[in-house]
């Protein structure tokens, strides 16, 4: 059918060229290109030989016109943003001036300001609209599946849906003291914000980890749960009708927290510019630098991690809960794919959120959030690519 620019070479990068690869009627064709192309290569040198053709390229996604010149050369059918967030913007510029259509996993967060939100990429909705392109935001797990999730239990379920908790439990365990599970300068700078949750209307702003509550997850038992803020928050309380409350809940353990209070304590987790030995340094990436790189948690982590979202709402005037959910594990991703479950999660979404738009079932000109298409062959593709997803009418509700 086509041909993807894929943009990063990371966690999320290897399990996204797994994916495509395992699709090759989609993706006939694909290009691995980042920073540093030595991982390209070695991505290109585990899949070759498949129905899939690869090649790779060297490329800073900072630089726009660098960017230009790459898609002009490749010429894809669309490109898959799995860098970091920083880079949304330059990638969003460079596929509106050679109108290629678009799609990523996280939205825009500058560099120097430790806050996601979507406003930066609502603001291309016009211009690639005119230019008569898609982008697709956020189609990893979460957002990406928790919201494809709410897409489906509105169609399908709900008159009006009032409460969504999205859970996102980890129960793995790598061994290490501390380690994060995706790249831990965008990780710790997620989980050391404010939280925040939707109530009628607003968004109530919380100090972070203040709010903690026991949840007993399917196939993993009890855990706690903290409340945070997430960026698929900001899209569902538009394009959920009658939708009153939402809240995210993420598990930490203990000894997580402890780990980064004391990183937080000692100055390590801000990313204010220091000068050490006459350099400029940010300490969270100086931390970063020493921490292991999650790409290496893959062999080492065991156990299992549950995303789901449980919906409260009413149906033909009648009260009705639902809870959809996925169950992966870690140590059966790596059999699979090379990696752990948190990539794994994030990746086979990214891949099928391309095929969405490349097979053309969700190609519409503009920028859009996940939820606003039509989550029905979504839900199937999770099932066919290794998410496949769990429903249960009478699950525990968090108070
Ligand atoms: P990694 O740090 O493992 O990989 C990031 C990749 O992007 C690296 O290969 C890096 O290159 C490359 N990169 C960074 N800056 C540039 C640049 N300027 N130009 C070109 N390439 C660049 O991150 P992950 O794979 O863990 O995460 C990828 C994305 O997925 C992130 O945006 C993250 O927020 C998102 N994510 C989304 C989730 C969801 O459920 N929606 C969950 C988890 C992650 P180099 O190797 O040279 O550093």
């Amino acid at each position: 059918m086509g041909k993807a620019l894929i943009i990063g070479a990371g966690g999320v990068a290897s399990v996204v060229v797994h994916k495509c690869c395992q699709n090759p009627d989609v993706f006939e064709e694909i290009c691995i290109a980042s920073r540093t192309v030595s991982k390209c290569d070695a991505l290109k040198a585990k899949l070759d030989g498949g129905k899939t053709k690869i090649t790779t390229a060297q490329v800073n996604a900072d630089n726009v016109p660098e960017l230009i010149a790459l898609i002009e050369k490749v010429k894809p059918d669309i490109v898959i943003n799995v860098a970091l967030p920083y880079q949304d913007l330059t990638i969003m510029d460079a596929c509106l001036a050679t109108k290629v259509d678009y799609v990523d996993t996280a939205n825009y967060e500058p560099e120097d300001t430790a806050k996601f939100e979507y406003k930066w990429q609502w603001a291309y909705r016009e211009r690639f609209k005119e230019a008569g392109i898609t982008a697709l935001l956020g189609s990893g797990f979460d957002p990406g599946v928790t919201s494809v999730f709410s897409a489906y239990a509105q169609k399908h379920y709900f008159d009006e849906i009032h409460s969504i908790d999205i859970l996102d439990a980890n129960a793995g365990d790598h061994g290490y003291p501390f380690a994060t599970n995706f790249n831990p300068e965008i990780n710790i700078r997620e989980v050391t914000a404010n939280g925040s949750y939707f109530d009628n209307g607003k968004f109530i702003e919380t100090e972070p980890m203040s709010i903690k509550r026991v949840y007993d997850f399917p196939q993993i038992g009890p855990k706690d749960i903290y409340l945070l803020h997430h960026e698929e928050m900001e899209s569902l309380a538009l394009n959920i009708k009658g939708i009153k409350k939402i809240r995210f809940w993420m598990t930490f353990s203990q000894n997580y927290l402890t780990h980064l209070k004391v990183l937080e304590n000692v100055g390590m987790t801000s990313i204010e510019p220091i000068e050490f030995e006459g350099k400029q340094i940010v300490p969270l990436q100086f931390l970063k630098a020493v921490l292991p790189d999650p790409s290496s948690l893959g062999p080492r982590t065991k156990g299992k991690t549950n995303i789901g979202c449980i919906f409260q709402g009413v149906k033909d005037g009648k009260p009705l809960t639902y809870y959809v959910y996925n169950v992966c594990d870690h140590q059966e991703c790596y059999k699979e794919v090379g990696s752990q479950a948190i990539s794994y999660t994030t990746g086979v979404p990214a891949m099928i959120g391309a095929s969405m738009v490349m097979t053309g079932k969700w190609k519409r000109p503009g920028v859009f959030n996940i939820e606003e298409f039509d989550p029905d062959p979504f839900m199937d593709a999770l099932n066919k690519f290794g998410l496949p997803w769990h429903e249960d009418f009478a699950p525990a509700l968090i108070d």
